[in-house]
């Protein structure tokens, strides 16, 4: 087994300081995210939030539990069925495909439809039998282990992969399908502070850091950010103004302390 790389010091230090503000920004909002406790639940939520806003993905998962009340209800349906009651939430077809396959493998793995026997294995085991199953990356097994089975992992979504580029936490060429760039944030980051920089960087990219409109004037993180890739960003500190809140501002200060 490969070692993983470790982050450059800056860029690890850069990283505790945006752990920090975020922190004190957003404190960590678990709840509006909508991820479950139960580790299949979780498995198949990920995959109907792909390409989906958090919002949609949730009003998409009411419409599925609605429509089939057990695993086994929407494991006996047909696909063109379970598409019908995910339209709301886009590529319905892709993803009624994708479930349906899903909990076929789960089931000829498990002998039923439930993951709950990942709570027997540790870490590495639950992850290598996640990723082998229909649908789910790394980021979404990470997201099982984190969410359901309360491991210290920490899933990068696109969000964060955006924003520790842009933030200069990650180098620009880096590239999301390389293994070893989520292995080494997480390893980069202390096991206790995963779960909470996780959930407030996904706030964050979807509240302020946007895909394609950042609300760089609004941002805790403005002060420090580099804005690499974006129209006037550079390598270096940008003299935007900060109108982040007081107590963003203070935990800043902390940081740099
Ligand atoms: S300053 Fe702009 S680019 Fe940097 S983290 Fe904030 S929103 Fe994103």
């Amino acid at each position: 087994m490969t070692a993983t790389p470790r982050l450059p010091r800056s860029a690890a230090r850069r990283l505790a300081r945006i752990d920090h503000v975020l922190q004190a920004t957003y404190q960590t909002p678990e709840s509006v995210l909508g991820n479950k406790t139960d580790p299949l639940d979780e498995a198949v939520y990920i995959i109907l939030s792909f390409q989906t806003g958090v919002e949609r993905a949730k009003e998409v998962w009411s419409e599925l539990r609605r429509a089939f009340p057990t695993w086994e209800n929407l494991h006996a349906a047909s696909t063109r069925r379970v598409a019908r009651t995910l339209r709301l939430g886009g590529l319905h077809e892709q993803k009624a495909t994708t479930i349906k396959r899903l909990l076929r493998s789960v089931k000829r793995q498990a002998g039923r439809l439930s993951l709950d026997f990942l709570r027997d294995l540790d870490d590495r085991e639950a992850e290598r039998f996640l990723i082998r199953l229909p649908g789910l990356s790394w980021k979404a097994a990470r997201c099982v282990l984190l969410y359901s089975l309360g491991r210290d992992v920490l899933p990068i979504d696109s969000n964060t992969f955006r924003i520790l580029k842009r933030t200069g936490v990650l180098p620009r060429r880096a590239v999301y399908r390389r293994r070893t760039v989520h292995d080494t944030i997480q390893a980069a980051v202390p096991a206790h502070r995963r779960r909470a920089l996780h959930v407030n960087l996904v706030v964050h990219g979807q509240r302020t850091c946007l895909p394609r409109a950042p609300r760089c004037l609004c941002c805790p993180l403005n002060a420090d950010c580099p804005r690499i890739g974006l129209p006037g960003g550079a390598r270096g500190h940008l003299p935007v103004p900060s109108v982040a809140s007081g107590e963003a501002r203070a935990a800043r200060a902390d940081a740099r302390a």
